[in-house]
């Protein structure tokens, strides 16, 4: 199946996204220039949506707040009223953008998407006991970096444990106050960035330190690893892991089921997968577009989050319909080449090294058409056979002609925006070029 084969299908989800596509073009002043480009109502909902452009976290910052805002709504007595707010997402400062954020359709989003694995809506039920271990910086407002105490960083029933911009930098006392505060705590949610609870988890096991297990770790914020899912499982080896995909800006999108899987939490939103282009080989992997439903403040159509998903060849084991995804396959910006030019995303890149023996933690940089450099950082005697293990799989992925060096590192560190690249470039590229363009399929 390729991706630009997804039709959602029909029953409650088509309903919302026409009555969201309708009212955008009707009723909210950015789109106002988008309603030429409707095919109309006597068209499949599948093509009126193909035939839009793509909104831009560029528009978003340009546009945002009153751009966003159906007409019928007044912004100064919704923020008046506490009905909204204005948040900051997180993010590099290109990235970043402030957006009017609205709890209760927050809310209702994220117990929707628990639905989507096993028993964990009996968790996230709104009174759940919940911790937090990412970057201080990451959610919306919430600011804790420096010397809290534990009650100053907890609100009601939210623990925040992390104080550090980047997790390199704990020293043995800061891991071991968030494990000591973790059992103190004992939340029935963890809800972490990967790479974080990844060396969490490493410090502990290595340490020999016991930590009582919550009923669901929630990994979210950045792209999961193979390796960050091997690390955290030495330490919390019977604990369900889940990742939960979304963003600020569109609320809860995919959760993966107990299978594996990635559900579309299709009461929220609407996902087009606009492919990748044939050549690239990869039909089924396309970048994410990403439509609100039912948010009475915020209109978002066709938004590109900037992240790859692969959809599923079959339909989920674990019975759950909808639109269903293998992968998240990372963001469009990590993506790198192979010498004659295909896209490799680092989905494809982590397949390729996660199961490694020894390999803790990785980069891959690509300088041109051809050189690459892989960074890595290995457990102590592994240096060599990591090595050696990498160039083998990396010469396979990127082909015969691409010229890679290994280079071990003691640390990797965190970007500016406390989130690990695991993949780069370091010449320019211009993503438009790589995908199929929607409007002019039958
Ligand atoms: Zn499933």
């Amino acid at each position: 199946m390729t991706a630009s084969s997804i039709t959602p299908a029909s029953g409650a989800g088509h309903a919302l996204g026409l009555a969201a596509l309708e009212s955008a073009l009707a009723d909210v002043p950015f789109y106002q220039n988008w309603r030429d480009r409707d095919p109309g109502p006597r068209s499949p909902i599948a093509r009126r949506y193909a035939a839009l452009p793509i909104l831009t976290k560029r528009d978003m910052r340009v546009q945002m707040p009153k751009g966003f805002i159906p007409r019928e709504r007044d912004f100064r007595a919704g923020i008046e009223s506490g009905a909204i707010e204005l948040v900051t997402t997180s993010g590099t400062s290109d990235d970043r953008a402030t957006i009017v954020w609205h709890q209760p359709w927050w809310d209702a989003s994220e117990h929707a998407a628990a639905r989507l694995h096993a028993g964990l809506d009996r968790v996230i039920d709104g009174s759940q006991r919940e911790a937090v271990l990412t970057t201080p910086l990451c959610a919306g407002n919430v600011c804790h970096i420096g010397d809290l105490s534990m009650a100053e960083r907890t609100m009601g029933r939210l623990l925040f444990l992390n104080q550090k911009p980047d997790p390199t930098y704990w020293t043995s006392g800061d891991m071991e106050r968030i494990l000591d505060e973790l059992n103190r705590f004992a939340p029935e949610l963890l809800e972490a960035d990967p790479a974080y609870l990844a060396i969490l988890a490493r410090h502990a096991a290595n340490k020999g330190i016991a930590v009582q297990a919550p009923r669901f770790i929630s990994l979210t914020f950045e792209f999961p690893s193979r390796l960050h899912y091997r690390q955290i499982r030495r330490l919390f080896p019977r604990t369900p892991i889940l990742s939960s995909y979304g963003s600020t800006e569109t609320g809860h999108v995919f959760t993966e089921c107990e299978r594996g899987h990635f559900h579309l939490n299709a009461d929220y939103c609407r996902v087009d997968l606009q492919p990748l282009r044939a050549r690239h080989g990869a039909p089924s992997i396309g970048r994410m577009l990403v439509t609100t439903l039912q948010n009475p403040w915020v209109s978002l159509l066709r938004f590109d989050v900037g992240d790859l998903g692969g959809l599923a060849a079959a339909p989920c084991p674990c019975g759950r319909g909808g639109l269903t995804l293998e992968s998240i396959e990372g963001r469009t910006r990590d993506l790198t080449f192979t010498p004659d030019g295909d896209a490799v995303t680092l989905g494809a890149v982590d397949r390729s090294l996660g199961d490694i023996e020894g390999l803790l933690t990785y980069r891959i940089e690509q300088h041109d058409r051809e050189r690459y450099r892989f960074l890595f950082v290995a457990e102590p005697g592994a240096e060599e056979t990591v090595a050696s293990a990498a160039g083998a799989r990396l010469s396979a992925l990127y082909g015969p002609s691409a010229r890679l060096t290994t280079q071990k590192e003691s640390a990797i560190v965190a970007e500016q925006s406390g989130k690990f690249r695991l993949a780069r470039t370091l010449f320019a590229w211009d993503p438009e070029t790589l995908f199929e363009q929607e409007r002019n399929r039958p």
